[in-house]
């Protein structure tokens, strides 16, 4: 033990003789500090019930565990369910949720084997049989217009790209991270979604028949099970814990979707933030601002960049604002206290990436807000044919309308050289009876 002493000290001298502690700049906010009334709740409450506590096969995959696997990777199955439910009970603190959860891990618990594992293989055959891996395959695709490429990304890496956007938003406090968790959240994770709330898109494609039923996966107690459906209902469970968070300078503001918040001030003093929009449908948000009494400390609003022509007001006051990063409004903040903030929802045409394919070049795409805009065949049987947008300083001048079908978010006439035509949310489009959709549209 002597012998070691110097050897202690020497490492201690290199490190400065302290801990070395990771320090998140944006911490998420305790349970039951926010509450969704908005667009995004609605997804959210339709995945608890009619997937986490609608047809999850809970019992039918500890079954595997007490058998054996029938396909590749099974194991990850329930974790994954479970993890989504607990997710989503931090969020609701549903009784009947909880309960659901607390059986199925007692349940899966019985199921150790003679080694002490708890596992689909039998014991000769772990860690995961020959050539098994953890993720298996996951795929990415860069040449999102390439014609040769008939798969794009799994609802999986999407939700993992959220996830680890959210870990990176923790430690660096960078508002970039956020714009890249919008932009899935609105469209292709939410666009992966089936309308009755109980499963997940495998992939998603942007142009083609956006959803599909098959993927890596099986029948589970009759219900058809992948690792995409099970990681779906994840993404939605984390965006509560986005939205709003708080820091050491005060509370901060991600997400715009409509819901009250409860956070604590620097000095430990409560706090509502009210947030009232009809966000993503307008770029309009009033924030109300609660202090349980009078304190100086920091509000921060996230930015996007692709808002240019941002209008932020606090109390009527209009406050310089930079796209892609925090507004900080640093003030004495009373009860009765208003933001008001405008972004920029006009409609944003964006050429398609350079791959390696130039048949894939001749592309554009529009962008509203957060929410990328398509053509949908439900609606529309020239979906498909090579239009000219009219644009004008990369901006199209889309009108909203009422949208002509019932599951239709947002629905809006766009101006081409050929007249007006149809666009719609990409997220609400209904693909599960094959009908295609049109995303990166043919430059006429
Ligand atoms: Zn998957």
């Amino acid at each position: 033990m002597i012998k070691l002493i110097p050897f202690f000290f020497t490492f201690a001298a290199i490190t400065g003789c302290q801990p070395a502690y990771i320090q998140d700049q944006l911490t998420p906010l305790p349970l039951n500090s926010i509450h969704f009334s908005g667009f995004l709740e609605s997804y959210l409450q339709n995945s608890i019930k009619n997937w986490n506590k609608g047809v999850v096969p809970y019992s039918g995959f500890v079954l595997k565990f007490r058998t054996v696997r029938e396909f590749f990777a099974q194991g990850e199955m329930w974790g994954k369910a479970v993890r989504s439910g607990c997710m989503f009970y931090r969020y609701t603190q549903d009784p009947e949720l909880k309960k659901i959860l607390e059986t199925t891990v007692n349940d899966l618990l019985t199921t150790r084997r003679e080694n002490g594992s708890i596992s689909c293989s039998v014991v000769s055959q772990q860690p995961d049989g020959p050539g098994g891996d953890l993720w298996e395959r996951k795929y990415v695709l860069l040449e999102q217009t390439n014609p040769d490429m008939r798969r794009m990304m799994e609802t999986c890496v999407g939700v993992t790209w959220l996830k680890f956007c959210s870990q990176i938003l923790r430690l660096q406090g960078d508002p970039f991270a956020v714009d890249m968790i919008e932009k899935y959240a609105y469209n292709g994770l939410i666009g992966a979604m089936k309308p009755a709330g109980d499963g997940f898109s495998y992939v998603n494609l942007l142009n083609g028949v956006k959803t599909n039923q098959e993927g890596w996966g099986g029948y589970v107690d009759s219900v058809y099970v992948t690792c995409c459906n099970l990681n779906g209902p994840m993404g939605l469970a984390y965006l509560p814990f986005v939205a709003v968070m708080n820091s050491k300078q005060g509370p901060v503001i991600n997400l715009y979707n409509a819901g009250v918040s409860n956070v604590l001030t620097p000095d430990n003093h409560s706090i509502n933030l009210n947030i009232v929009t009809d966000y993503p449908l307008s770029g309009a948000i009033i924030v109300s601002v609660a202090p349980q009494q009078p304190e100086k400390f920091s509000i921060r609003l996230r930015i996007p960049a692709w808002s240019q022509a941002t209008i932020l007001k606090v109390n009527g006051e209009v406050v310089k604002v930079v796209p892609g990063t925090y507004a900080e409004i640093y003030r004495v903040w009373s009860s009765g206290d208003k933001i008001e903030l405008m972004l920029d929802m006009r409609c944003r045409v964006i050429n398609a990436p350079q791959g390696s394919n130039s048949a894939g070049d001749n592309y554009q795409a529009l962008i509203r807000g957060p929410v990328v805009l398509a053509r949908d065949e439900n609606m529309d049987s020239d979906y498909n044919k090579p239009v000219a947008f009219i644009s004008k300083d990369g901006y199209v001048d889309v009108i909203p309308e009422f949208p002509a079908q019932q599951h239709t978010k947002m629905q809006f006439l766009v101006p081409t050289a050929g007249g007006y035509i149809h666009m719609v949310d990409y997220a609400s489009v209904d693909s599960w009876k094959g009908k295609q959709i049109c995303t990166w549209v043919l430059k006429k």
